[in-house]
C-alpha cells in the first residue's frame, strides 16, 4: 500500500524560494574582488537568479547543460548556483588553484557550455579559451565598468549585462529530483580528475542532515562565513544550507589573509565559520599577535583533514570559539561525520571532552558506515580496530561522471554496495569514527601501521612548530619509517632532538619519527591540504640517518 503524501521533488529552487519567502530581508555580504563590500538580502538573491537564469535560457542553455564557474565566494557565484540549477542545469564549480591545463581539462572533460569567472581569473581564462571549444561564452562576473578594456578572449560577456532589465521572477521548471544539478571533480591527487554529480535529491537532503543541531547545527540567527570555498565540493553545501535555514552569508572573496578574515568577522558579527586546517592558521596568528578576541564568533567546522587537537584547544580556550570536528570528501557531498558530544559527555572534564572532538565523528543520519578488513570482513567497533572504511547513503556517489575510473563500488555479501573512501579508521562502541590515515599515507613499519596524523597532532602542539608533517620513507629493515617534516612558527627555534624527545611518554617508542627536517613550507594542494605526494617527491633521495 502506498502512503498518501504529496510527491514533490526535492529542487534546490524550492530552497531558494523558501528563503525569499520567509528570510526576504536576511543579508548575503560579500567582499568583490573590485574591492568594496557588497550587501543585498535572500530577496535580491532570488530576483537575481532568476534573471541570469533567463538570461542563460536565452543564450540557449538547457536542461543538463553544464555551466562552470571560475570563482571566488561571491554573491554572483551564488546566483549562478541557483540559476543554473534551479533550471534544471549543472553548476560546475572549478578550483581556479588547479593548474591551467588541468582546468582546460576539465571544462572539456564535462563540456561546459559557459563558463562564468571572478575578474582575478582572466589571466587563465585567456590561457585556456583558445582549448576549450566547447564553451560558448565566457561571462566575466562584474558590470560593464570594470570588463577587461581589450582581451584575446573570444565571447567574452558581461555577467551585470545579461542580467539587466531581465524579468526578476522565473518559472522553476518541476523536475525529476534525481536529475543532476553540480558538479565537482575530486582533486585527482592520483590519475585525471573526476566528476561527481550531485542531484536535486542528494542535495537537499544533505542540507537537510547538516542543517541539524547535532550535525552543522546553522539556525536563522547565525551569520556564517564559509572561508571553504564554493569550488570546494560547494562550501560544504553552506550556499544550501543557508537557504534551508534562513542564514545570514558573509562571503570573503579573494581577501583569505587573518587581516581581511577578521574585519569581516567583527564588521558582520559572523557567529559561525567553516574551512580546512590550514586556513585557520593565518587568522588565529593575526589575532593572536595583534592581541585581538572575537565578539561574535562562537562555532567553525573544521575538516577536509585532521584538525589538530592544539588547534581545537586554541580555539575554544583563547577564543571561546566551539570546533565542530568533520570528516567527508568531494564523493559524499560531503558531509559523512561529524563529533559532538552526547549527553553522557557534557559534565566530563575538558580533557576528556578533547578526545571527543579530536574525532571525526558520528554518521549523521542518511550516511551508513563501516570498517572491514583486507578479507572484506566487517571489523568491530571497539575503538581500536583500524580499517578501511566503507560508506553508503544517498549523497554518496554510485559513479563517476560518465563513467570515469570504472565501478568504484564494493558489493558486500548481502548484496549492498558500499563505496570505498580510501581511508583508515576506527570506529567505538558509540559510533565515533577516527581516521587513522588515508591508506596511502599510513606508514608501514615492520608490518604494523603508524599514523602520521596522530604523529602530526603531537608534533603540532609544539609551541614552536607552525605545520608538521609526517611521511614513510622507505627503510631496509622496516620497510618504512616516519620522518617528520616540520615549518617551525616565525622567530621560533627548536632542535630535532627537542622534538623527538617531545614525543616522549606520549606514543608508543616504536612509532616516534626516526628524523626531522625543517623546511621553509609544506606543499599545499588546490583545497589547502597538505600534499603529501609532492612532500614523499621532495624526499625521495633522503636517506634516514644510520641506514
Ligand atoms: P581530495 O582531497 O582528494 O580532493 P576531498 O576534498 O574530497 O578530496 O577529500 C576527502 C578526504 O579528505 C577524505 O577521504 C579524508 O582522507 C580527508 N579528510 C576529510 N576530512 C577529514 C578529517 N576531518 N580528518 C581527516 N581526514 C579528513
Amino acid at each position: 500500500m502506498q502512503g498518501l503524501m504529496m510527491d514533490m521533488p526535492l529542487l534546490v529552487s524550492s530552497l531558494l524560494q523558501h528563503a525569499e519567502r520567509h528570510y526576504p530581508e536576511v543579508e548575503i555580504v560579500s567582499r568583490r574582488v573590485e574591492g568594496d563590500i557588497h550587501r543585498y538580502t535572500w530577496r535580491d538573491c532570488a530576483h537575481r537568479a532568476a534573471q541570469m537564469a533567463h538570461a542563460l535560457s536565452q543564450a540557449g542553455v538547457k536542461q543538463g547543460d553544464r555551466v562552470a564557474t571560475l570563482a571566488w565566494n561571491g554573491y554572483r557565484h551564488m546566483e549562478t548556483y541557483y540559476a543554473v540549477g534551479g533550471m534544471g542545469g549543472v553548476i560546475h564549480t572549478i578550483n581556479p588553484r588547479l593548474h591551467p591545463e588541468q582546468i582546460a581539462w576539465i571544462v572539456n572533460h564535462a563540456e561546459d557550455s559557459f563558463l562564468a569567472f571572478d575578474l582575478t581569473f582572466l589571466p587563465i581564462i585567456e590561457g585556456i579559451a583558445a582549448h576549450c571549444p566547447n564553451v560558448k561564452g565566457w561571462i566575466a562576473m562584474c558590470d560593464r565598468t570594470h570588463m577587461p578594456a581589450a582581451s584575446k578572449v573570444a565571447n567574452l560577456l558581461c555577467y551585470e549585462d545579461l542580467l539587466a532589465g531581465k524579468p526578476t521572477a522565473f518559472d522553476w521548471p518541476q523536475i525529476d529530483e534525481r536529475s543532476a544539478v553540480a558538479l565537482c571533480y575530486t582533486s585527482g591527487t592520483t590519475g585525471n580528475p573526476k566528476g561527481a554529480l550531485y542531484s536535486h535529491r542528494s542535495t537537499v537532503l544533505h542540507a537537510y542532515a547538516s542543517a541539524l543541531p547535532d550535525a552543522m547545527g546553522c539556525s536563522t540567527r547565525d551569520s556564517i562565513l564559509p572561508v571553504v570555498p564554493m569550488f570546494h565540493v560547494n562550501a560544504w553545501g553552506l550556499p544550501y544550507i543557508g537557504a534551508l535555514v534562513g542564514a545570514k552569508l558573509v562571503f570573503p572573496g579573494a581577501a583569505l589573509d587573518g587581516k581581511s578574515l577578521y574585519e569581516l568577522f567583527e564588521s558582520e558579527k559572523v557567529t559561525y565559520s567553516a574551512g580546512v586546517p590550514t586556513v585557520w592558521l593565518g587568522l588565529l596568528q593575526y589575532v593572536g599577535s595583534n592581541n585581538l578576541k572575537f565578539s561574535t564568533f562562537k562555532r567553525t567546522v573544521i575538516g577536509g583533514s585532521a584538525c589538530p587537537p592544539a588547534m581545537i584547544k586554541a580555539f575554544r580556550e583563547q577564543y571561546g570559539v566551539d570546533v565542530i570536528h568533520a570528516w567527508g570528501m568531494t564523493e559524499m557531498s560531503p558531509l559523512g561525520t561529524i563529533s559532538r558530544l552526547m549527553s553522557k559527555h557534557v559534565d566530563l572534564p575538558e580533557a576528556e571532552q578533547m578526545n571527543v572532538y579530536a574525532k571525526q565523528g558520528k554518521a549523521l543520519f542518511g550516511v551508513d558506515m563501516k570498517i572491514t578488513g583486507d578479507d572484506g570482513q566487517d571489523l568491530p567497533w571497539d575503538g581500536k580496530t583500524y580499517g578501511d572504511l566503507l560508506v553508503r547513503g544517498p549523497w554518496v556517489v554510485k559513479s563517476y561522471f560518465k563513467g570515469e575510473g570504472g565501478d568504484p563500488l564494493r558489493t558486500d555479501a548481502q548484496g549492498r554496495s558500499w563505496f570505498p573512501t580510501g581511508d583508515v579508521a576506527t570506529i567505538d562502541g558509540d559510533g565515533y569514527m577516527q581516521i587513522t590515515d588515508r591508506s596511502k599515507d599510513v606508514i608501514k613499519s615492520g608490518g604494523e601501521w603508524i599514523s602520521s596524523i596522530d604523529l602530526e597532532n603531537l608534533a603540532i602542539a609544539h609551541p614552536a612548530v607552525a605545520q608538521a608533517a609526517v611521511i614513510g620513507i622507505a627503510h631496509p629493515k622496516w620497510d618504512e619509517r616516519p620522518l617528520l617534516v616540520v615549518v617551525k612558527k616565525p622567530g621560533a627555534n627548536v632542535t630535532r632532538e627537542e622534538l623527538i624527545a617531545f614525543y616522549e611518554g606520549k606514543i608508543a617508542k616504536w612509532w616516534t619519527p626516526d628524523d626531522v627536517q625543517f623546511v621553509e613550507a609544506i606543499p599545499l594542494g588546490a583545497t589547502g591540504k597538505m600534499l603529501k605526494t609532492r612532500l614523499r617527491e621532495q624526499f625521495k633521495d633522503y636517506t634516514l640517518p644510520g641506514v
